[in-house]
């Protein structure tokens, strides 16, 4: 009996493999279905350039458990091997520099199998001794029987069989036995054999009798052998995409559209892309979409395979170019699967602006939906934000839709500001902003909407890719300065009018959580509200920027930050001004000439200070004095306003509208607003 030595050069690589490969040793049903699958379709094109002249028969390949004998054997019809085929293609495996690799990759088993394609000796991973039986498709070729038991030993003999093909029999090992399982099989060959294009049969349909399931006659087949993306897209309906759809995704919402990807230069590509319904909840899910290399299953892992934001689309590629045996990290490093990313995205871009040149209105109706792929691509890939130019939308408060270009030439005339930047107002919240939305709007202002999960990204984006361009959230300021055309002509208070205004309206701010207020003065239309809530566009921006990015950073632990901007040209502001002049004016002007006087002690003090060279200590002490001194004085003058102005009513319930406006008086508050409005009247 000729025995002989495997061409490897490690002596012990079956227990190498056996171990490192153990996480992944399922693979091994795959890696013996495609040689059997391989073998099918070499046999079928040499029939089909004459080379083959026998009966083809039944081409399929099967999986046979035999429990008893307890070995697993994949069988097919294909080309088979004869002795010196199985000595070039089994025995002498490549294993260059074996140790020294398996040395360096020793924590990546999945490499080693990419790196030598190490396919049929995966079968070791299950097994204590392999056989093949094999015949080859040529004429007068003997029938081979080989035989291994883990050890680089073999054996090989003429053997009695009589049909083409080959039979690679595995008797198992104990420790997986998992493999007679019927139903692991099925769920393997489900998940890495469900669209091979050879029909795989593995044991019989069952039918439901007496009371439980039993064998019927029938084989079963477990792969659909013609999937819907190796067929035409001229030939498919769209029922047929989504019954393919259905059946890869059951239980999910039709999808919104699909791309029928396929290519044959400068790589070969096919496949189809769904895009699932998800508006603004992102989940990415790492397991949509399935890569398979020539209908075999390799992996639904495609980080670095697709382009990020496609990983929210569902479906399969199928290339032949994706290597099949290895490991994700080898997988992204590969510059075809690079340029299979790439192409997807351009593919996915061209699809778009097809969809949107060829019905505008139907896209318009979708845009809710896929905006949010659309956005998380602009985000992430430079090129495709330039494609997405031509069919990304803007939608306004009142539901229309807008290209960039349009919008611009909407807005451009109106809403550019004295610096010549162009001022794009939006709003995150139609209902909690409805009252800056009204003023912005009356201004003749046109409003966005850009109340989903990825806007604050975009605006941010851009605001650096557009050219004088500058997002400014509605509440951002009162509708007169949201878009600044000319020098504000302040207001016509004088120092004491001003003090005595602020002053009053500062001391009746409520007291919130975390939330400080500044008070501000603007001379407004006399139409206008006497004070409105706003809060400065780059304050929140930044805090909901670090918000976003899970709350930690310096802006997120500061308060928020609103102006109450109060209108001295509205008459209810005017008469309090006035009034607190009359009523108070003679008390404060004392207090105010002190402060005056006593600050320019301190700066004498203090340019004296600057100049003296020792003895410097009591010169400071005498300034310290002194500022003590204003802070009383200060805070007498900050008490005959207080007091003042707890006895004014509007004032509490000016600032209380302006609260209400920006939907930020509850509660309490709001009850107390209430029973004094109630008073009022
Ligand atoms: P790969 O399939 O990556 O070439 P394998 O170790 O799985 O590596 O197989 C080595 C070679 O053995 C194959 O290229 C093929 O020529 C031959 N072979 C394996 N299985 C079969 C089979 N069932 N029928 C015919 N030839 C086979």
């Amino acid at each position: 009996m000729p025995t002989g030595k495997i061409g490897v050069t490690t002596e012990n690589i079956f227990p190498v493999i056996k171990k490192f490969l153990y996480s992944d040793h399922e693979i091994f049903l795959r890696e013996l279905v495609s040689n059997a699958i391989d073998a099918t379709q070499k046999l079928r094109t040499l029939a089909s350039f004459g080379e083959f002249k026998g009966e083809l028969g039944e081409l399929d390949v099967r999986v046979i458990i035999d429990k008893e004998a307890g070995t697993l054997t994949v069988r097919d019809r294909g080309i088979g091997m004869d002795a010196d085929d199985i000595e070039r293609y089994i025995n002498q495996i490549a294993f260059s520099g074996a140790e020294e690799f398996l040395e360096k990759y020793k924590d990546t088993a999945n490499s080693i199998i990419g790196h030598f394609g190490l396919g049929f000796y995966s079968a070791f991973m299950v097994s204590k001794k392999v056989e093949i039986r094999s015949l080859s498709y040529k004429e007068g070729a003997k029938a081979v029987e080989w035989s291994c038991d883990g050890s680089p030993e073999y054996t090989m003999t003429e053997t009695d069989k009589t049909d083409r093909g080959t039979d690679i029999i595995l008797y198992i090992d104990d420790d997986s036995k998992e493999f007679l399982e019927q139903q692991r099989i099925d769920t393997l060959l489900r998940k890495y054999c469900r669209f091979l294009p050879v029909p795989v049969i593995c044991g019989k349909e069952q039918e439901w009798k007496d009371g439980k399931y039993v064998d019927t006659d029938k084989d079963k087949v477990v792969n659909a052998t013609e999937p819907l993306w190796t067929k035409k897209p001229a030939d498919l309906s769209d029922e047929d995409y989504l019954k393919f759809y259905h059946e890869l995704r059951p239980g999910e919402e039709d999808p919104l559209f699909w791309i029928h990807l396929n290519v044959d230069y400068p790589f070969n590509l096919t496949g189809i892309l769904y895009f699932p319904k998800l508006r603004n909840n992102i989940d990415i899910n790492h397991n949509r979409i399935q890569l398979y290399c020539n209908q075999v299953y390799v992996t639904d892992q495609v980080e670095g395979v697709v382009p990020e934001f496609m990983m929210l689309m569902q479906g399969v590629i199928d290339s032949p170019d994706i290597p099949l045996n290895v490991s994700r990290s080898y997988l992204q490093a590969d510059s075809q699967v690079k340029k299979i990313s790439g192409y997807i995205s351009k593919k996915v871009a061209e699809k778009l602006t097809k969809m949107f040149r060829d019905d505008r209105k139907e896209f318009e109706k979708k845009w809710d939906d896929i905006s949010i792929f659309i956005k998380y691509g602009m985000l992430t890939d430079e090129k495709f934000y330039d494609a997405s130019k031509k069919f990304f939308l803007f939608k306004d408060v009142k539901g229309e839709y807008y290209t960039l270009d349009d919008y611009r030439k909407l807005v451009e005339a109106d809403q550019t500001n004295m610096e010549g930047n162009v001022v794009y107002l939006y709003s995150t919240d139609k209902t909690a902003q409805y009252s800056y939305i009204q003023a912005a709007e009356e201004k003749g202002y046109s409003v966005l909407l850009l109340d989903g999960q990825l806007d604050q990204h975009i605006v941010q984006m851009l605001e650096s890719k557009l050219e004088k361009t500058m997002f400014v959230r509605v509440d951002a300021d009162t509708p007169e300065r949201l878009i600044v055309k000319k020098e504000s002509d302040g207001s016509n208070l004088d120092a004491l009018e001003s003090d005595l205004l602020t002053g009053i309206f500062r001391s009746q701010m409520p007291e919130m959580n975390n939330v400080n207020f500044i008070v501000e003065y603007n001379a407004l239309k006399d139409s206008d509200a006497p004070a409105t809530l706003t809060q400065n566009e780059m304050m929140r921006r930044m805090k909901d920027m670090s918000a976003l990015q899970g709350g930690a950073g310096f802006y997120a632990g500061l308060p928020d930050m609103y102006s109450l901007v109060v209108n001295t040209e509205q008459p209810a502001v005017k008469t309090i001004v006035k009034e607190a002049v009359g009523a108070i004016g003679s008390k404060v002007t004392p207090i105010r000439k002190q402060i005056d006087e006593t600050n320019d002690v301190i700066k004498t003090l203090r340019t004296e200070l600057k100049e003296k060279k020792d003895d410097k200590a009591a010169l400071e002490s005498r300034i310290s004095d002194k500022e003590k001194e204003v802070m009383e004085l200060r805070g007498k003058e900050e008490k005959i306003v207080k007091d003042y102005a707890a006895g004014v009513p509007v004032v509490k319930q000016i600032i209380d509208l302006a609260l209400l406006k920006a939907n930020m008086l509850k509660g309490e508050s709001l009850a107390a607003f209430i029973s004094r409005s109630i008073q009022m009247l």
